[in-house]
């Protein structure tokens, strides 16, 4: 099954609340899924809007992840450790209530510390965050994101290193920040299936996976840019998903957010009335 939707409220969504994001996803951009994004104006989210919003993504089939704050460093002082902690609990805490699947975290930097030093630091904090998931009863998964940067934990290899390491942490794929990384070696859909075989070893029966068009340079990313802006193409993406049947949400983290999830939609639906030759049909019909 292939799910889409937004990394937060929709841009042409009169209402800014996450409750009126969620209904716009559904009811007028007509997607399945959303993550929710505690990023700027941190937690504007109070109880009883996380069970509105568990009831109505249940009810309406649209699958729910969500984002923690940018900022949280698990290699950190203690200081940075206390914070990174607090801030990811009360995410946890807001994502369980609303019934979402995976909590988004940025696993942190390196500093001073040596690669090796960085690895053993996240695996250890994201152990004892785990530990703390379990003790507080929240079912929604801790996710690591890829990230985009040189000075910034969280290669490909990185992340799948710790979820080897600690049980029940999976990894989210961030495609813009892997081609950023890795100075634009997105391109083919050999380079895209290479990401799925190195996540063979964590037999994932669901991938979340970020996609944006971005601006980068020595393997640091800029900014994001639009899809159709982007060197990064997302038509052989698709067609391994379609290929391989891979079980994925994709997000839209586009400058253009609900526009480019709609577009990857409309070129997913192109390709599969290719596949199939039926004219009518529907991404959500494929299994
Ligand atoms: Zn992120």
């Amino acid at each position: 099954m292939i799910r889409i939707g937004p990394a937060g409220i929709p841009l042409s969504c009169k209402g800014r609340t996450n409750k009126d994001g969620l209904r716009y996803v559904k009811e007028v951009l007509d997607l399945n899924a959303m993550e929710v994004q505690f990023i700027r104006g941190l937690f504007r989210m109070d109880d009883e809007e996380a069970i509105f919003m568990k009831e109505y993504s249940k009810k309406n089939d649209v699958e729910l992840h969500v984002h923690a704050p940018y900022y949280t460093n698990l290699a950190g002082d203690e200081e940075e450790l206390e914070m990174s902690f607090e801030k990811i609990l009360k995410a946890g805490y807001l994502s369980n209530l609303m019934g979402a699947k995976i909590l988004v975290i940025h696993p942190g930097f390196y500093g001073d510390l040596s690669e090796e030093e960085t690895m053993e630091r996240i695996i250890e904090n994201v152990s004892q965050l785990r530990k703390m998931f379990k003790k507080e009863k929240i079912e929604t998964k801790i996710g690591l994101e890829t990230m985009g940067k040189q000075k910034v934990f969280g290669s490909l290899d990185e992340i799948i290193e710790v979820c080897k390491k600690v049980k029940g942490v999976t990894p989210v794929i961030d495609l813009g920040h892997i081609h950023a990384r890795c100075n634009g070696c997105l391109k083919s859909k050999e380079d895209f299936e290479n990401i799925f075989a190195k996540l063979k070893p964590l037999r994932l029966k669901h991938y979340l996976i970020h996609i944006t068009g971005v601006l980068y340079e020595n393997g640091n990313e800029y900014y994001h840019i639009p899809l159709k802006k982007s060197d990064m193409p997302v038509e052989p993406l698709l067609e391994i998903l379609l290929e391989k049947r891979y079980n994925v949400t994709l997000i839209s983290e586009s400058p253009l957010l609900e526009h480019d999830a709609t577009y990857i939609r409309l070129q997913l639906e192109k390709l599969l009335q290719k596949k199939t030759g039926k004219e009518e049909i529907d991404y959500r019909d494929i299994k």
